[in-house]
């Protein structure tokens, strides 16, 4: 035998019935983001490695050694897989002009690569879905984009999901607090680690954002950001929390939330559990007034968040929030192949209606006992048995028996026309 291969490490396989969950997840969280009437958009997966760059910033964790960086075999371009969302919807709205007639309301679904060590809800390659308002200014959309997500959560019925905000307020204000910060980290250097120490003048709004817990209570006495905020940069945050009291949303005021990118300014928001152990962040965003520029862009103030698919998935699975897997409503039993295309018609006629329907095969060493069919259409969790004999097709008929519920309890079996599957399916919706 070969050799056997397996995935590329921190890369997964998603197989029934985990995918069924999959297609579930997706299809809530896109009816919830067109109730917001935002509508899908799909860009590439490999983008150009300057992008991220210039849009995440130099001295950021995914910049500085995330990603999956490559050259194009033929030009020698540098290319990468995207490692997050934004910046390549940020693109592609730039590149096509898409707020040319007013703001857009953008969602998009997708695989997303970052170089990390594989652990319980980080992986290489993973999962996000995201919304991204393009072209508003106002705290109003900040708000909404989180009352759609404490929407999705209600949906979902997960519990002890904690929104966490804060204010990055505007570039100026961060130059001014960004000296207080150098200040007061350069008065305690030996308790900086090494990634702290290299950003200590390159970016280090990023050291408040360390997860080295020996670092904790010098990150906690740091400046806040929050006491260098101006009155307009005050006065969206306070628009911006003015809507979510208005909702009852409860949420707490993190001053060490800045977020990975360096793109973020004014409102930044986090949903954390504690259910899922040192990964906790479920979704997170924020504003980012500043994107559209440094990708080439005109001025153009947006705003936007991205959750982690597997992190939500295993949020609900752990609350207990994930359907039954997919089951066919119909099994075909067919006792003898030879009548398999009478089968496979009939098969399709309910298919046509809308039924899900499961056809008995094999690997072709026979079509196996009866008992061993029935076996089988139990456990393919379907509702209805079509039995398909030789005395039933003789007559042109099917037997549909009700694997739910016996005689006595409504159920029972009973012949049913071979032509008259189609009323037959749909008397049972
Ligand atoms: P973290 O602090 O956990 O590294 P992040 O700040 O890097 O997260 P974002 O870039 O904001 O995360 O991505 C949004 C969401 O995507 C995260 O809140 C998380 O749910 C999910 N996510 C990020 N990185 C990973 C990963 N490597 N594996 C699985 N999910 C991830
Ligand atoms: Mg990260």
């Amino acid at each position: 035998m070969a050799e056997t291969l397996s995935a590329v490490k921190g890369m997964n396989d998603i197989a029934p019935p985990e995918s069924d969950h999959w297609l579930w997840l997706e299809r809530q969280l896109q009816d919830v983001a067109m109730g917001y009437a935002f509508r899908g958009v799909r860009t590439p997966i490999v983008e150009s490695t300057r992008l991220f760059i210039r849009g995440l910033g130099e001295v950021t964790d995914i910049v500085e050694k995330e990603m999956y960086s490559f050259e194009d075999r033929l030009n020698g371009e540098a290319l990468t897989l995207r490692p997050e969302g934004t910046a390549g919807v940020v693109r592609a709205a730039v590149e096509h002009n898409w707020t040319y007639e007013g703001p857009k309301r953008l969602y998009y679904t997708g695989p997303m690569f970052r170089h990390e060590r594989p652990q319980r809800g980080r992986y290489r390659q993973f999962h996000q879905f995201g919304v991204e308002a393009l072209g508003f200014g106002g705290p109003d959309v900040d708000a909404e984009i989180v009352l759609m997500a404490c929407d999705l959560w209600q949906k979902l019925g997960l519990q002890g999901i904690e929104l966490q905000i804060n204010s990055l307020g505007q570039l100026a204000e961060r130059a001014e607090h960004r000296q207080a910060l150098i200040n007061y980290l350069s008065a305690h250097s030996d308790q900086l680690d090494a990634d702290a120490q290299r950003r200590l003048h390159a970016n280090p709004l990023r050291i408040l954002d360390t997860k080295n817990p020996q670092m904790q209570d010098l990150v906690n006495g740091a400046p806040r950001l929050m006491d260098y905020l101006g009155p307009e940069s005050l006065a969206h945050f306070e628009g911006f929390k003015r809507i979510l009291d208005a909702n009852g949303i409860s949420y707490t005021l993190n001053p060490r939330l800045v977020r990975g990118m360096d793109y973020y300014n004014l409102s930044v928001f986090e949903f954390v559990t504690t259910e899922l152990g040192a990964q906790g962040t479920v979704c997170a965003g924020g504003r980012y007034d500043g994107l559209f520029e440094q990708v080439g862009g005109k001025p153009t103030p947006a705003v936007g968040w991205a959750l982690g698919m597997e992190r939500l998935l295993e949020l609900l699975k752990s609350q207990g929030r994930l359907p039954a897997p997919d089951a066919p409503d119909c099994y075909a039993i067919v006792p003898d192949a030879s009548h398999s295309g009478i089968v496979a018609h009939a098969c399709r006629v309910l298919r046509h209606c809308g039924a899900r329907v499961q056809l008995h095969a094999t690997a072709g060493d026979g079509q196996g006992s009866m008992k061993s069919q029935f076996k089988k259409a139990n456990a393919s969790g379907a509702r209805w048995a079509l039995i398909f004999g030789e005395e039933e097709l003789a007559r042109q008929e099917v037997t549909v028996k009700d694997l739910r519920s016996s005689e006595a309890e409504g159920g029972g079996q009973k012949a049913v026309p071979l032509g008259g599957l189609a009323q037959w399916w749909q008397a049972q919706s």
